[in-house]
């Protein structure tokens, strides 16, 4: 027996395996949401820098590898056995080793929510390519929600790459065919391109950005045309009441932004899971 046939047969050792794999997706995407951002922004300086003929300067290397994880506070270097998804946070009780400054439950919690999700993946789909293609599909969106949530932008380095992968992944037949997933990528943008024209040329305001249209392209790409009505009207019904919610505990006003990425992200992952159960038990609810 192959050790692929025993994680096909045997269910909790797949999803077992895929959590753990979770943890440590989720640790590294913790580095990414981070990072990430700030290499673009040094990016942009210095592309500005050289367009404006200023001097440039060396740098120190900064991207998701180099430096090494240092405390914000203290700049302690995290040794190896300081950086386990959760037991390590757990370890240490939540303080840096060398001068006790609480670490943000964020990074825990990512990695902890990163492993649900996937494991989500794997039980509902199994052990095949569909589920470890999907996974890609999820730790992107999780990474993209984050970002999106703290800096308000939705990276093309990392929606054009998993948009592509979509098509690739869809051209063997995976989730959808190539062909509805081809469409769904082009309905996605085109129909938030339209919604914020028409919004523009009504209000004369921007109601959202580019990396939205990208995003529901990318989420189209997955799960094929038919996705899109479910992940907008989810995404506008869960945007609606967080927003309600915050604006009745005064934490924002009528007319601050709201990144809708993670809206976006969250009813798009839940469509092309789902999308064909819920539709079905819609139609069921009208009597078809
Ligand atoms: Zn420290």
């Amino acid at each position: 027996m192959t050790a692929w046939t025993l994680l096909a047969q045997q269910p909790a050792y797949f999803i077992t395996l895929v959590a753990v794999l979770g943890l440590l997706l989720g640790s590294f995407i913790n580095v990414v949401v981070h990072r990430l951002p700030i290499m673009l922004e040094r990016q942009w300086q210095r592309e500005a820098q050289e367009v404006l003929g200023l001097p440039t300067g060396e740098h120190e290397r900064f991207d998701l590898c180099l430096p090494a994880s240092r405390c914000p506070h203290c700049g302690h270097s995290i040794r190896a056995w300081e950086n386990i998804p959760v037991l390590s946070f757990l370890a240490l009780r939540g303080r840096c080793s060398a001068c006790k400054h609480p670490i943000s439950s964020r990074y825990p919690l990512v990695e902890v929510g990163c492993a649900l999700l996937s494991m989500v993946v794997a039980w509902h789909y199994g052990a095949g390519v569909t589920a470890i293609a999907l996974l890609f599909f999820t730790w992107s969106l999780l990474a993209l929600s984050l970002i999106d949530h703290d800096q308000q932008i939705l990276p093309d380095v990392l929606v054009l790459p998993t948009l592509w992968l979509g098509l690739i992944v869809n051209a063997f037949d995976t989730v959808v065919p190539l062909s509805d997933a081809l469409w769904g990528a082009v309905a996605g943008y085109l129909s938030l391109w339209t919604v914020y024209w028409l919004f523009k040329l009504i209000t004369g305001k921007e109601g959202m950005g580019y990396g939205d249209f990208k995003l529901l392209a990318m989420v189209g790409a997955w799960g094929g045309w038919q996705v899109l009505p479910l992940t907008l009207m989810l995404s506008s019904v869960v945007g609606a009441v967080v927003g309600l919610c915050l604006l009745r505990l005064r934490k924002h006003s009528v007319g601050t932004a709201i990144p809708f990425g993670p809206y976006l992200a969250i009813a798009g992952w839940i469509a092309v899971l789902w999308g064909d159960e819920i539709y079905a038990s819609y139609l069921q609810l009208l009597g078809f």
